[in-house]
């Protein structure tokens, strides 16, 4: 028997933890934003690895950085600085408001080290009555115990016994209850500035402009969590630019390393200095792979022609959008920023997201859902406008047979 026949997907139940459930298809091969699987049928590929592959896949520069970094040095630890990180570090300085960087290995792990380092300065400069974490209902911001926790869905950090403590959840863009909810008692704000997970659901201006007041009236530090809104999603390096609102901490990961397992926490120097050495750290944290593909990633993301080019392409996308639920009527809207952007169900189709996935792979789009009513769409920033149209047509169809029954 061929390789190709016994690595399937049957062998997942045998052989992994029952902790995810991935399609029948085995993908092998991508480039650009089309995706191959075993039996050569390909995909045009809408979901980009859960908005990480900004750049697509296989895309020349990351190659180049990836077998150039490989034949020099992988890795070292935090016992030695290296040349990747460095330069990384360096450029996202030069790049945001930040004058210090942490590197990880994911989201989970820069969203850690963020709330770590929260509640470590609220400790230093004030006491420890001082621990409030204010975050939202539907955010999302990882899986370890602290980060779920954080995230506004109990139902992902329930069943595991004692949750961390302090830890207040407030409904999205009301700035009522984040008025009452502040107090001296107050350490940081977690939120994203448009949830991703939720939902696909933007912060009103008032609101993210309310929570930057009543931080800095309450001497609360405000973390934008920029997994998924920032390397260019949005359109905007980091969705914080877009808004004028600047974050105290801010973590970056998934399409910072666009497929290479990376992360960061950004942040000023004066909050910086309070993780001092032995306070906090990761083994692969500025590994030197991983930051020489990230900065491939950042260099090709930030010539001239890539961001300004993701309005016109998410325009593109809705308007396409627009034009099938014209046809079919499935979608009450589609909202987002850049190419982060999620088609809400309507009223006749609610909580069947998921089935609109499905019939798209089976039609040869991929694409993703952010809960169970919205079809989310987070595809290359570079995606071609002929790969769209073309995703799109397949999506079609695949919007019509779920019409159809
Ligand atoms: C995906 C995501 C995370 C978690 O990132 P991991 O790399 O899976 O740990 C955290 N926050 C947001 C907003 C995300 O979208």
């Amino acid at each position: 028997m061929s390789e190709q026949t016994t690595l399937n997907r049957a062998l997942f139940d045998e052989v992994m933890v029952p902790n995810y459930n991935p399609a029948a298809i085995v993908p092998v091969r991508g480039e650009g934003s089309r995706v191959w699987d075993q039996t050569g049928r390909d995909f045009i590929d809408f979901a980009g690895g859960i908005a990480v592959s900004c750049l697509g896949h296989c895309h020349p520069a990351m190659v180049n950085a990836l077998t150039q970094q490989g034949q020099k040095l992988w890795h070292l630890s935090n016992v030695f600085t290296n040349e990747p990180a460095l330069k990384l570090a360096q450029t996202l300085v030069d790049h945001t408001f930040a004058e210090r960087v942490y590197f990880a290995n994911s989201g989970a792990e820069a969203n850690e080290a963020a709330l770590k380092l929260a509640r470590r300065v609220a400790l230093e400069r004030f006491d420890e009555t001082k621990d409030q974490i204010i975050a939202f209902k539907q955010g999302f911001h990882g899986r370890t115990f602290f980060t779920v926790t954080v995230g506004g869905q109990a139902a992902y950090s329930d069943g595991f016994g004692p949750k961390p403590g302090a830890i207040d959840h407030l409904p999205f863009n009301d700035v009522a209850s984040l008025k009452e909810a502040f107090s001296e008692r107050t350490c940081a704000v977690m939120i994203e500035p448009m949830q991703g997970e939720g939902g696909i659901i933007p912060a009103s201006d008032e609101f993210l402009q309310a929570v930057r007041d009543l931080c800095n009236q309450h001497n609360a530090l405000l973390i934008f969590d920029e997994v998924q809104t920032g390397a260019g999603r949005t359109g905007h390096l980091y969705a914080y630019q877009k808004y004028g609102i600047v974050p105290d901490i801010l973590t970056s990961a998934k399409g910072l390393g666009g497929g290479f397992p990376i992360a960061a926490m950004l942040t000023t120097a004066e909050i910086a200095k309070h993780l001092k050495v032995g306070t906090h750290g990761s083994t692969y944290g500025g590994n030197p792979l991983a930051c020489a593909v990230a900065q491939s990633v950042l260099d090709v993301i930030t010539t001239p022609d890539v961001l300004p080019a993701v309005e016109a392409k998410s325009q593109r996308f809705r308007d396409g959008l627009a034009a099938i639920n014209a046809k079919y009527h499935v979608f009450s809207e589609v909202r987002g920023m850049g190419l982060l952007l999620g088609a809400a169900l309507n009223a006749d189709y609610q909580g069947r997201a998921r089935d609109f996935l499905v019939a798209a792979a089976e039609h040869g789009t991929m694409c993703l859902v952010a809960g169970a009513n919205v079809v989310r769409f987070t595809p290359s920033l570079v995606i071609s406008d002929q790969e769209i149209d073309e995703g799109l047509a397949r999506f079609e169809k695949a919007v019509a047979q779920v019409v159809a029954g």
